[in-house]
């Protein structure tokens, strides 16, 4: 048998604290308890002798709605006011319960209110910063936006280039033997590496787990709705922390050459030697006069064709253009450039990107 925990109440009525949970009227008023009493026990358990225990009861006391007086749990009548006990349907732990739903309910509404506050305050805060992010990225991509405009050819340049190669005995290596090469010699070297297992590493880690070490009883008491408690007896695990080693392979690669056989070899080619360049600040491009000597040909031609526009957005620039292009532009015709925020200009035609520089 558990063992039983004298409890004590106060008087709602006159304030006396501490009255012996035994006694059902109170000493200072003469009021007897009612709803608002709360059984609870002394800091220091205060037990009832074995006998004591053996004849008290463990039924909560019930309530009398007529006279808001609670009575003991062998009465019939209420002993204030002679009430049939028939005709009241609670006892103390129902009274305690709709209390403390009440309580609850209380605190619940106010945790909402304050959670809606704490929301209209978060929101407001929220599309404070969007309207702020919102803002900068506005100004951001007006920023980072290109910026049209237009541009007037003021002036022509050119460069054109002939390339001219000589026919030469070179020395070359290659994994393959190219035909019409002669070989010179031959080597085995690494091509690439391979990822090969090597082996496994054995990897040992150290670990902790909480176990449980043992039992301690731990008591709770329980208001038995009559003036006493009821001390009622647990065993909770006490957990200590379990030092264990886990080990697991781990694969170790290494890099393992490949070897090829590389060829070493001299091979005839036509090689560019020199080119023939010419350039002009005018309109008129022209390819150079080529002289080719003994074991000597043309190569290929190259040419850049400069625009030399000016324009408000982007001052003077000059744009490399496809020839075509720079053949049938005049002076003072009218092009449409973009200048973009990281300093790039773009020469445009028609709606396409004919050139672009950094600035
Ligand atoms: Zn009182
Ligand atoms: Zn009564």
């Amino acid at each position: 048998m558990n063992k039983l925990v004298k409890g004590y109440w106060d008087c709602a009525y006159c304030g006396t604290k501490g009255i012996d949970g035994d006694l059902r009227d109170c000493p200072g008023c003469g009021k007897p308890r009612g709803e608002d009493v709360k059984f609870y026990m002394k800091d220091s358990v205060e037990y009832l002798s074995e006998e004591e225990a053996a004849h008290a009861s463990r039924e909560a006391d019930w309530y009398c709605s007529f006279c808001d007086s609670l009575n003991p749990a062998d009465a019939e009548e209420c002993k204030s006011c002679g009430a049939s006990r028939a005709d009241s349907e609670k006892n103390y732990h129902d009274i305690r319960r709709e209390a403390d739903e009440k309580a609850a309910a209380k605190e619940a509404k106010a945790h909402e209110r304050d959670r809606e506050l704490e929301k209209s305050r978060a929101k407001s805060k929220r599309f404070k910063i969007l309207a702020v992010v919102g803002v900068v990225l506005i100004a951001l991509i007006l920023a980072l936006m290109p910026k049209g405009g237009k541009a007037t050819v003021d002036d022509f340049k050119w460069e054109r280039s002939i390339a001219i190669e000589s026919y030469q005995n070179v020395e070359e290596s290659a994994w393959e033997l190219p035909a019409g090469a002669e070989l010179k010699s031959k080597a085995s070297e690494i091509h690439h590496y391979d990822k090969v297992l090597d082996h496994y590493d054995t990897i040992t880690e150290e670990k902790s787990r909480e176990v449980i070490d043992h039992y301690e009883t731990e008591y709770e008491y329980k208001d038995l709705g009559n003036g006493k408690f009821e001390e009622v007896p647990h065993e909770v695990p006490v957990y200590t922390t379990e030092y264990y080693t886990e080990t697991h392979e781990e694969p170790v690669y290494v890099d393992e050459p490949v070897y090829q056989t590389k060829y070493y070899y001299s091979i005839w080619k036509w090689i560019e030697c020199r080119s023939v360049d010419t350039r002009g600040k005018d309109h008129k491009a022209e390819w150079g006069d080529v002289k080719l000597s003994n074991g000597e040909r043309e190569g290929q031609r190259t040419g850049h064709y400069i625009l030399v526009v000016s324009g408000k957005k982007i001052g003077t620039c000059e744009f490399d253009v496809p020839e075509d292009i720079w053949n049938n532009a005049k002076e003072g015709d009218v092009f449409k450039v973009k200048r973009h925020a990281g300093g790039e200009i773009e020469l445009l035609d028609g709606g396409k990107t004919i050139s672009r520089i950094k600035k």
